[in-house]
C-alpha cells in the first residue's frame, strides 16, 4: 500500500515527536551516534534526522522555510514506514514535493517554520 499525505501526517500526529531545529553541525555528531538505521543518511548531507530516544526530528536550522518543510516531509516518510529504503524514501519524497496540494505543503511549511 503505498504512503500517502495522510498516512504522514498521521504518523506524525500519533508519534508525538516535536520538531526542534538544529545546527547542522550538531545533526551529524547526532547522526554519529545514532543506531545503523539513521547511519544511512551518513552518505549525504544530513538535514534531518529523527531522534527516536528524544522523541523528536531533527531540521537543519540553516535552510529556508521550504527546505525545512520537504526536509520534513522526507523524516515523515522515515517515520511511517521505517523500513522503508533509503533511495525509495527519497524517490517518494521527490514524487511527494510535486504532488501535493498547497494545503499539504503548507502545513509542512507551518510546522518547519
Ligand atoms: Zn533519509
Amino acid at each position: 500500500m503505498p504512503l500517502t499525505f495522510a498516512h504522514l501526517k498521521k504518523a506524525y500526529l500519533d508519534s508525538g515527536y516535536e520538531i526542534r531545529f538544529v545546527p547542522r553541525q550538531q545533526l551529524e555528531g547526532m547522526a554519529l551516534d545514532a543506531p545503523a538505521e539513521v547511519k544511512r543518511h551518513l552518505d549525504t548531507n544530513i538535514m534531518g534526522l529523527i531522534m527516536p530516544d528524544e522523541y523528536a526530528i531533527g531540521i537543519a536550522k540553516e535552510l529556508d522555510t521550504d527546505e525545512r518543510a520537504v526536509t520534513l516531509l522526507h523524516e515523515l516518510i522515515h517515520l511511517a514506514d521505517p523500513m522503508m529504503e533509503e533511495d525509495e524514501v527519497e524517490a517518494l519524497t521527490l514524487e511527494m514535493e510535486e504532488t501535493l496540494s498547497p494545503q499539504q505543503f503548507g502545513f509542512l511549511q507551518f510546522l518547519a517554520s
